[in-house]
């Protein structure tokens, strides 16, 4: 029997104007580590740039497809609105000094007990750090401007707003397995199995929500865990079992990908099942992860062309 669990999330990309400016911002900043520089495998004169902990891990990945001509997008409905990061109890004054250091202004909220700041990014994505209980087996990225007692440990609970009589819910509860665990107002949180960073979700349930509009500054899609391919085969087929339409398995390089929306709104949210495997180690070193333009064998022909089509990179 294979595994037929989904742990948590395993990536969550999203769309960004500048990529100079996202990586100034996420490296610079958040002290995330640059685990990949690739291109979108779908339209290769643009970037595809990989952010997580110090060993590239699912749970802690936030990726970004650059899109400098792109309009300002407004999070909604059938979307992520808000990607959120985990972080040490405690560190959250060093966080609020360091992002005004920035220039950043950050709103103090808590819930479901947990203490955390809210802000946006260069390009308008809403963030948040949640001040959590301290994460086992955490490796976060400590070369950067971030002391270890206070750096991102990977990706907390992201917010998805849906309506009081979507079931997406109940994609979560009857068909991933993931129970409710807690309520706090209209918020909802879905807990997965897994162990470590990046094992929830929080529904943001309302009978009204603003329309959300892809641009820069939104999240495009969200990708759950599979231990490995045959997971994923497993889950292909759960899904199709209950009427949902998935594709086929994608070779995403790093990892293998099939895709299916939650089709409770006619704009609904593009889930991603990602399997674990091979991830970012399969093509450099450690030491050298996300240094230089990652390409597939299959555009690896074109890198002349494709580095000249894109933006020059420096570390910021
Ligand atoms: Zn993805």
């Amino acid at each position: 029997m294979p595994d037929a669990s989904l742990p948590g999330v395993h990536h969550i990309t999203a769309l960004c104007g500048d990529a100079q400016e996202n990586l100034d911002f996420y490296v610079g900043v958040l002290g995330l580590r640059r685990v990949k520089t690739t291109v979108n495998f779908d339209d290769p004169t643009t970037h595809h740039l990989y952010y997580g902990d110090a060993a590239g891990r699912p749970g802690t990945t936030l990726t970004f497809f650059p899109w400098p001509r792109a309009t300002n997008g407004r999070g909604g409905a059938g979307m992520v609105r808000t990607v959120a990061f985990a972080v040490p109890p405690g560190s959250l004054a060093h966080w609020r000094d360091r992002l005004a250091a920035h220039g950043i202004e950050a709103e103090d909220k808590t819930y479901f007990g947990e203490p955390r700041l809210h802000f946006s990014d260069p390009s308008g994505l809403p963030l948040a750090l949640v001040a959590t209980a301290p994460v086992e087996d955490a490796t976060p990225w400590t070369d950067g401007p971030v002391p270890a007692d206070r750096a991102i440990r990977g990706l907390h609970a992201p917010v998805l707003p849906v309506f009081s009589d979507d079931r997406t819910a109940a994609l979560f509860t009857d068909v991933f397995g993931w129970p409710r665990t807690g309520t706090d107002g209209d918020r909802v949180r879905l807990q997965g199995p897994g162990t470590g960073v990046g094992t929830a979700v929080d529904l943001l349930v309302r009978d009204r929500h603003p329309s959300g509009r892809m641009g820069r500054g939104t999240v495009h899609h969200i990708a759950f865990r599979a231990p490995d391919s045959e997971a994923q085969r497993a889950w292909q087929s759960i899904l199709r079992e209950h009427g949902l339409q998935v594709t086929d398995v994608k070779d995403r390089h790093y990892f293998r990908s099939v895709y299916f929306r939650d089709p409770t709104r006619t704009s609904g949210l593009l889930f991603e099942i990602a399997t674990d495997g091979p991830g970012v180690h399969v093509d450099e070193e450690d030491t050298a992860l996300g240094q230089s333009l990652a390409l597939p064998e299959h555009l690896e022909s074109r890198r002349a062309e494709l580095e000249r089509a894109l933006p020059t990179l420096s570390v910021p």
